[in-house]
């Protein structure tokens, strides 16, 4: 192995292979490394040594032997390290105070700088490098410091994908190593080694625990068909406001939730959906993607998984990963979008009212929380619920998502006649028996029912669908 600045252009090199002689300047540049490139014979290709690059140091050290045209390179690389020193996050003192238990910071880049933000906050800003991905466990580690166990991901952003794996093959490796360690709750006294260059993580000695698979048996019949019921995500009308001019990043994330699993949709410390988990959920990501794009539009950029949720999500389907890469490149690309984005801007200087449009996690709080002061304040309208709102009975946030108001309860008791007609509709088929069609119902439609309840006639939607039936079938 030779030094970049050392004798091997003078010194002598003979060829294993082929016996041909000669100095190190005849012989060919052979493949480049990172930290190296190789030198082959010029006769037979085969590698005769390696050649360190020189560090800064070494270039500095050597100076009358580099070339005037490295020299420019060199300075200027030299001012825009010292330049980005400045800038460049240190210890964990510099960093703000974050409210919120499960903190997923996003990686992201915006021109020539990495933003680490959190929803709307900003956490940190600084240069960003050209296959920064040592930076970026550099960066992993000070968080760590500040936030502890509260920081659960650190996901980079699909904009920020180029800049930080740039051509390296060990790139993507080295984050998702650092992704899954920063999901420890313990993350002190970190094993170090030393490189040539710094002084970094020893990973290869830090333990991570497998996270246990959640799958579902689908095999139980019974509990596919409940499952069926649970709320999906299906309607714009079911996310909050988000006002805010700036490019949204979402997270997709899951928790532990009874009766099951749940996939969260966050926007910084806001959970702007959640609906249940299953093994191979990838087929939702596009859906759900769309619905946002549809919603928010051209200011979402992505939506990004965290490292905890990627075993549920991909589960053993080997193609589940591009799936949702190209999905997060439409997303980039805007290819959700349906040309309604200024409604929903509309939308949202409407319901702000006098706040500032700028203001977006009060916006979105106050959204939510309208929505659950309605629920809450019972004669301020009436609302339609269906049976699967039963599983999220405990969330009001959740269960008022999307629902119509209506002023009185004889609106309400049309709109639910018109569902359960539509429903009969929809699934009669000629030659039905009125049994027929009354277990198809039961088993499988929305069943409504109306919160708060009427005065005296209190709507059975079950007595009113097997009217129906036999107004249909007979
Ligand atoms: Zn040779």
């Amino acid at each position: 192995m030779a030094e970049f600045y050392g004798t091997w252009k003078e010194d002598t090199y003979v060829c294993d292979k082929c016996e041909w002689k000669g100095t190190g300047a005849d012989c060919t540049q052979g493949e480049m490394f990172n930290d190296l490139f190789e030198i082959d014979c010029p006769s037979c290709k085969e590698r005769v040594d390696v050649v360190l690059y020189p560090t800064i140091e070494d270039s500095r050290a050597n100076w009358d032997k580099v070339s005037e045209e490295d020299k420019i390179m060199i300075q200027a690389r030299e001012q825009f390290l010292n330049e980005a020193k400045t800038r460049c996050l240190e210890s964990p003192e510099e960093l703000p105070d974050v409210e919120g238990d499960n903190l997923i910071f996003v990686w992201d880049q915006q021109k020539g700088d990495t933003v680490i933000s959190y929803g709307k906050e900003i956490i940190w800003r600084e240069p960003a490098f050209y296959e920064g991905y040592s930076r970026f466990e550099e960066v992993a580690v000070i968080l760590k410091k500040k936030y502890g166990a509260k920081l659960i991901d650190l996901a980079p952003a699909e904009r920020s994908q180029n800049y930080l794996l740039g051509d390296s093959f060990s790139a993507v490796g080295t984050i998702q190593i650092v992704r899954n360690c920063l999901g420890l709750n313990e993350w002190q006294d970190l094993p170090i080694k030393n490189s040539r260059h710094r002084t970094m993580v020893d990973w290869s000695q830090v333990v991570v625990e497998k996270p246990n698979i959640n799958k579902i048996d689908f095999s139980d019949s019974r509990s596919a068909h409940d499952l069926s019921k649970l709320p999906r995500l299906h309607s714009t009308r079911q996310l909050p406001e988000i006002c805010s001019d700036d490019d949204l990043i979402f997270v997709w994330d899951e928790q532990e939730a009874v009766p099951i699993q749940q996939i969260v949709i966050r926007y910084g410390n806001d959970i702007i959906w959640k609906e249940f988990n299953y093994y191979e959920c990838y087929n939702r990501f596009e859906p759900i993607a769309m619905l946002l794009q549809q919603k928010y539009g051209k200011r979402v950029k992505d939506l990004i998984p965290t490292r905890r949720s990627e075993i549920n999500l991909y589960g053993d389907c080997k193609t589940a990963e591009s799936i949702v890469g190209l999905v997060q490149g439409n997303l980039w690309m805007s290819r959700y979008t349906k040309d309604v984005g200024d409604i929903t801007e509309e939308t949202c200087k409407n319901n702000s009212g006098k706040n500032n449009s700028h203001n977006t996690k009060s916006s979105v709080t106050a959204s939510l929380s309208t929505a659950s002061d309605s629920s809450k304040d019972i004669k301020s309208g009436y609302k339609i619920y269906v049976e699967e709102d039963y599983w999220f009975q405990d969330d009001p946030e959740l269960l008022s998502a999307g629902k119509v108001i209506y002023e009185t309860y004889e609106d309400a008791l049309r709109e639910c006649k018109r569902m359960i007609d539509d429903f009969l509709i929809r699934n009669y088929k000629p030659g039905m028996t009125v049994d027929e069609l009354y277990n198809l119902y039961l088993q499988f439609s929305d069943e409504p029912y109306i919160i708060p309840r009427g005065e005296n006639n209190q709507f059975s939607h079950s007595k009113y669908a097997k009217e129906q039936c036999v107004e249909i079938c007979g």
